[in-house]
């Protein structure tokens, strides 16, 4: 992921304008069976992040671990009952052609709308022994996982949901068309070439840091940025996210290039003291920076936005 700098937006305060606006309103559909994210799913949640992150320490695109870690991630959503693939491909990047691995799985609606929840589970390469991409790169994909079983197990539901874990987020030297994004990019322009009807693209990223806060990137469809917000008022989770000033270039990026409605959920600030970020990209980034807590904020958030989604349009 790549940063712009700019001028953080955080208000902690409660939104009561849009609070109000939504409160009164869209409920609960009569036909969909309630589903909540609790402290036990995070858990859970939390507990599929360490399968993967010890099982697979070092999941560098175009690795062998790479690939491992995709169908262990394919095997675990289809252990859910969920169709899931694993779709191999090859693509330019910085050391000529190189071979990534998507992992989708999908949910069907009754009807052709998509909501497509988004994470990626590569590391970073290159940076150092004891590194695990705990947080960056394994929270998301452990809660994804977690929010793909909560939502299998509801039904009927509306809008087919795509759950997506890219590979080749990170990129290998600087971000450019052959470095970084990959699998973002390849999965936006199927979903373009196809015709999908995407309501929403909601990306998790760096998620699980014990002391989260949330922050909603300049760069996201504008009223899924509402939304994230109302959605964390209603949860009680208001505190825990913020609107962000700048630019923050992340997998969902792919997804507004294509025309799609998208949003980025991610807590850029992961380190030893605010602003230092000194565990992003380090050894340091490993589990016990974690908590169960953070993935039941996020997962709470996430969970009540396809909620509002499904009864939008
Ligand atoms: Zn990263």
């Amino acid at each position: 992921m790549d940063f712009r700098a700019g001028v953080c937006v955080w208000v902690a305060v409660s939104l009561a304008v849009v609070g109000c606006e939504d409160g009164s309103g869209r409920r609960q559909s009569a036909d969909a069976a309630p589903v909540t994210f609790t402290a036990a799913d995070a858990e859970s949640a939390l507990g599929r992040v360490q399968s993967l992150v010890t099982a697979f320490p070092v999941r560098d695109a175009g690795t062998p671990a790479a690939g491992a870690a995709a169908r262990w991630l394919a095997e675990s959503l289809q252990a859910m009952n969920i169709p899931a693939t694993v779709d191999t491909f090859e693509d330019a990047s910085c050391d000529g052609k190189a071979t990534f691995h998507n992992v989708i799985g999908t949910l069907k609606g009754t009807g052709d709308g998509w909501i497509v929840l988004l994470s990626h589970f590569d590391t970073k390469s290159g940076v150092g022994e004891g590194f695990q991409g705990a947080n960056d790169g394994g929270s998301s994909t452990g809660l994804v996982l977690e929010l793909a079983r909560l939502l299998q197990a509801r039904a009927p539901r509306r809008h087919n949901i795509l759950f997506g874990f890219m590979d080749g987020e990170e990129c290998k030297v600087a971000y450019r068309e052959t470095d970084g994004f990959h699998g973002s990019k390849r999965l936006a322009r199927q979903l373009r070439r196809e015709k999908r009807k995407v309501k929403a693209v909601i990306l998790m990223d760096m998620v699980g840091d014990r002391d989260l806060k949330l922050m909603v990137p300049h760069n996201g469809s504008g009223p899924l940025r509402v939304l994230a917000l109302q959605a964390a008022d209603a949860v009680g989770e208001r505190a825990k996210i913020g609107l962000f000033d700048g630019v923050i270039f992340d997998d969902h990026q792919a997804f507004l290039d294509e025309g799609f409605p998208a949003v980025d959920l991610i807590d850029f600030d992961y380190g030893s003291e605010p602003g230092r970020n000194d565990f992003w990209h380090t050894p340091l980034d490993t589990l016990d920076k974690l908590s169960a807590e953070s993935l039941l904020t996020t997962g709470k958030i996430v969970l009540e936005m396809v909620r509002r989604v499904e009864e939008k349009d």
